[in-house]
């Protein structure tokens, strides 16, 4: 297949690198009044603001187009939205499989957190941002360590390669894993050095890289830091992030640590902590009064599925999740998921819900690939309340976006799948490490894909 073969000598230096620019491609992507928009012979117009300015038929197209790039077979749909992961664990991605949460952490995660000094994150975050953007991620939610100079470091490195970024220093003044912090001045510096950070960084570069006060999860956080923090996020209008119900052994020591919370969910309730720019990581055991008081508090999960499995935390009931209303979003959760990919979380997500099923569980409807692409993008710009920005192809949004090369997803060479569901299907399935070929923010390309080729 000639056009198989051509599609894949296009370099990263021949896609555009920055706006005006426009792409004749396959268009795939979630519309924000609902249902799918799919161009088989599409045409994606960037303005030089970096917005999107057509997003349709190449055969309406309009007459004051720019020249268009023609990249068919290729794909162009809107880049992923990470909405959990940890950037310092990287290096131990893949490492720890069925450890439990919480030996997990003291004997793989606490140490490599403790080196995450300035130096590790001016090496590392620089990588890391490429790989996600390799993976087709524009947006990262991300947590760092407790050290606040790494932050600052790792800022730097989102802002100069453009990534859409969301980054918090972690919070922990119990179970902690720095010993030369005076523990009766750790909430008070924690405090100080996540405004300063704020100050410096929330809303950088006209809102693409934003701040989340960021408690590590209740095990490691008194109540007061809980309430603190959330008070910091909610005077500054900062998202704040933590973890829920991850894991049994963690839910039976919050439920130790503060007796009087009715549930985990309560714990963060009474610091103040729900609400729509929260976004809680995980939320695999909530009990029905922890999903109802999610639900109408507006508060976002990320949802983790590799992790989940990879921890032997537990498999979430996503689709009773769904339709109960609570507002759910991907997370790659690196390193207690092994990959930054979001299409691998679609594959173990949807493998979950077959294993619940197999069990004699019910997980509630099960979603289709067209449910999982939406979940992936619009989902997680909704939970950062980003979604009349982002998470879909539609004229007016910021361009961010992701083209790839379906041939590495086909089951044999030459075949194509006309069907969007199909070809979704495929990329869940058979995701590939190099099938992302271009990822653009505001129609800015990234530095990442096709590195490797
Ligand atoms: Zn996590």
């Amino acid at each position: 297949m000639g056009a198989v073969l051509a599609s894949r000598s296009v370099t990263p230096e021949q896609l555009p690198a920055r706006s005006p620019f426009a792409l004749r491609a396959r268009l795939l992507t979630p519309l924000a009044a609902g249902g799918i928009r799919h161009e088989p012979d599409g045409l994606l117009v960037v303005d030089a603001d970096g917005r999107v300015a057509f997003a349709g038929a190449a055969s309406e197209r309009p007459d004051d187009t720019v020249a268009a790039l023609d990249l068919r077979p290729w794909v162009v749909m809107p880049g992923m939205v990470d909405l959990h992961a940890h950037l310092p664990q990287v290096p131990s991605a893949g490492l720890g499989a069925g450890l439990d949460l919480l030996t997990w952490l003291q004997r793989y995660i606490f140490p490599l957190e403790r080196g995450f000094d300035v130096a590790a994150a001016e090496r590392l975050a620089p990588i890391v941002w490429r790989a996600f953007a390799a993976a087709g991620t524009t947006t990262a939610m991300v947590y760092g360590a407790v050290y606040h100079a790494s932050l600052d470091a790792t800022f730097r490195a989102a802002e100069a390669h453009g990534i859409r970024a969301v980054i918090g220093k972690v919070m922990m003044d119990r179970l902690t894993y720095d010993p030369t912090i005076d523990p009766s001045a750790i909430l008070e510096r924690s405090l100080r050095e996540s405004a300063s950070l704020i100050e410096r960084w929330d809303g950088r570069d006209d809102g693409r890289l934003r701040y989340a006060v960021t408690p590590r999860f209740a095990v490691s956080c008194t109540a007061d830091l809980l309430r603190e923090s959330a008070a910091l996020a909610s005077a500054t209008g900062t998202y704040w992030q933590t973890h829920v119900s991850e894991d049994r052994a963690e839910i039976a020591e919050v439920g130790r640590l503060f007796p009087e919370a009715l549930d985990y969910v309560d714990v963060y309730d009474r610091a103040g902590g729900l609400g729509p720019r929260t976004v809680l990581a995980h939320g695999v055991h909530l009990s029905d009064r922890e999903l109802t008081r999610l639900v109408e508090t507006r508060t976002h999960v990320a949802h983790c599925p590799a992790s989940n499995l990879f921890l032997a935390s537990g498999v979430m009931p996503l689709g009773r999740f769904v339709e109960a209303g609570l507002s759910v979003g991907l997370g790659s959760d690196v390193s207690g998921g092994p990959d930054l990919s979001i299409f691998t979380e679609m594959r173990v997500g949807f493998y979950a819900h077959n294993a619940m099923r197999v069990a004699g569980r019910s997980g509630g409807p099960a979603l289709g690939p067209l449910d999982w692409l939406r979940m992936g993008t619009l989902g997680g710009a909704e939970a950062l309340g980003l979604d009349r920005a982002i998470g879909s192809l539609e004229p007016g949004k910021e361009a961010d976006l992701i083209a790839i090369d379906p041939s590495y997803v086909a089951s044999v060479a030459g075949a194509e799948d006309p069907d969007p569901e199909d070809l979704m299907s495929r990329l869940i399935f058979r995701s590939h490490p190099d099938m992302v070929r271009g990822a653009w923010v505001r129609g800015h390309r990234l530095e990442g894909p096709a590195e490797r080729a």
